[in-house]
C-alpha cells in the first residue's frame, strides 16, 4: 500500500548531491539528439506560444524549448531542482527564464489568473504520483491552466512492459549518460525501486508508482481532454510492448471536434 506521504517523498529523494549529477544521467547533448525536436513538433502542431514545464528538474527542457522560440516557464516542487535549473538556464543565456518551485497538486494557486498553450511533465515524473486521486487532483490542475485549443504533454516509462514482462532498456533516448546505470531494483503494482549507480560508486534511488498507459489515458480522459495520442518511443505506431517509454499527448478543445487523424495513435 502507498504510504500516507508518498506525494512529498519525492522531495526527500532528490538531495542536492542527486541533483547535482542529474545531467550526467539525462546528458543534454545525446537527450536532444535522440528526441530529434520531437517535442518541438508537438508543440507546434498545437500552435503553443506558452510552454509551463511543471517538472522542469534541471532546466533541460524548459531550456531546449526555450532556444527553440518558446516562450517557456519551468516549475518544479523540488528546490533543489530548480536552483539547479536556473543555473543552467543562465549558463545557456536564458537567464531571464522566470523558473519556480510549485507542486502539482496545488498548481494553480502559483499561477493565478495565468494560462498556458501547454503544459509539459517530462522524463517520467508524473509517476512520482501515488494513487488515482493525486493523479486527478494534478490532472485538474494542469487542464485548468491550459488555454482552450491547449495541448498537454506526459511522458512515463512502458510499465506495461516492465510488469507484464520484466525490465528491458534500449537505452537509445533517456537516461544517456555514459557514468550512469539505471535500472529498477524492485518492481510491484504499487511501487518501482529505480536505482541510478554512477561509475564512482555513488548509488541513488527515486520511488515511483508505475502506471499503465491505458490507465493515465483513462485518467486523462476523465479529466476532460477530448483526445489523447500516444507514442511510443517517439513514433505513433508502436508494438504496445516494444517501447522504452510512452508519450501522451492530450488535447483541451474549446468545441467539441472531431481531430484530424494527424500524427499519434488515437485513443
Ligand atoms: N523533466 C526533468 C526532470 C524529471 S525528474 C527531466 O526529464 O530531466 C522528475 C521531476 O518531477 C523532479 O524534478 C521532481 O522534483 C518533480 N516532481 C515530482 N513530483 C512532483 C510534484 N508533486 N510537484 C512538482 N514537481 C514534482
Amino acid at each position: 500500500m502507498p504510504r500516507e506521504n508518498d506525494s512529498e517523498l519525492f522531495i526527500s529523494e532528490y538531495t542536492s548531491e542527486f541533483v547535482d549529477r542529474w545531467d550526467e544521467l539525462i546528458d543534454w547533448d545525446r537527450r536532444r539528439q535522440a528526441e530529434g525536436g520531437f517535442f518541438e513538433n508537438i508543440l507546434a502542431a498545437g500552435h503553443a506560444k506558452t510552454v509551463l514545464d511543471i517538472a522542469c528538474g534541471t532546466g533541460y527542457h524548459t531550456v531546449s524549448l526555450g532556444l527553440s522560440g518558446f516562450d517557456v516557464t519551468g516549475s518544479d516542487g523540488s528546490a533543489n531542482m530548480v536552483e539547479k535549473a536556473k543555473e543552467n538556464a543562465k549558463q545557456s543565456g536564458l537567464e531571464n527564464t522566470r523558473l519556480l518551485v510549485a507542486n502539482w497538486t496545488s498548481l494553480t494557486s502559483s499561477f493565478p489568473d495565468e494560462k498556458f498553450d501547454a503544459i509539459v511533465c517530462l522524463g517520467n515524473a508524473f509517476t512520482h504520483l501515488f494513487n488515482d486521486e493525486e493523479r486527478l487532483k494534478a490532472l485538474a490542475e494542469i487542464y485548468g491552466l491550459l488555454n482552450d485549443d491547449g495541448t498537454a504533454v506526459i511522458d512515463h516509462r512502458n510499465y506495461d512492459t516492465m510488469l507484464d514482462k520484466g525490465f528491458t532498456s534500449k537505452h537509445l533516448y533517456y537516461y544517456l549518460g555514459e557514468t550512469v546505470d539505471a535500472r529498477p531494483e524492485t518492481v510491484t503494482e504499487e511501487t518501482v525501486r529505480l536505482q541510478y549507480s554512477y561509475s564512482d560508486g555513488s548509488v541513488h534511488h527515486l520511488t515511483v508508482c508505475p502506471v499503465r498507459q491505458d490507465h493515465l489515458t483513462f485518467l486523462l480522459r476523465e479529466t476532460g481532454f477530448q483526445t489523447v495520442e500516444r507514442y511510443g518511443d517517439f513514433q505513433s505506431d508502436y508494438d504496445f510492448y516494444d517501447p522504452d517509454f510512452i508519450i501522451q499527448v492530450a488535447k483541451k478543445y474549446a468545441l467539441p471536434v472531431t481531430p484530424s487523424p494527424e500524427s499519434g495513435k488515437s485513443i
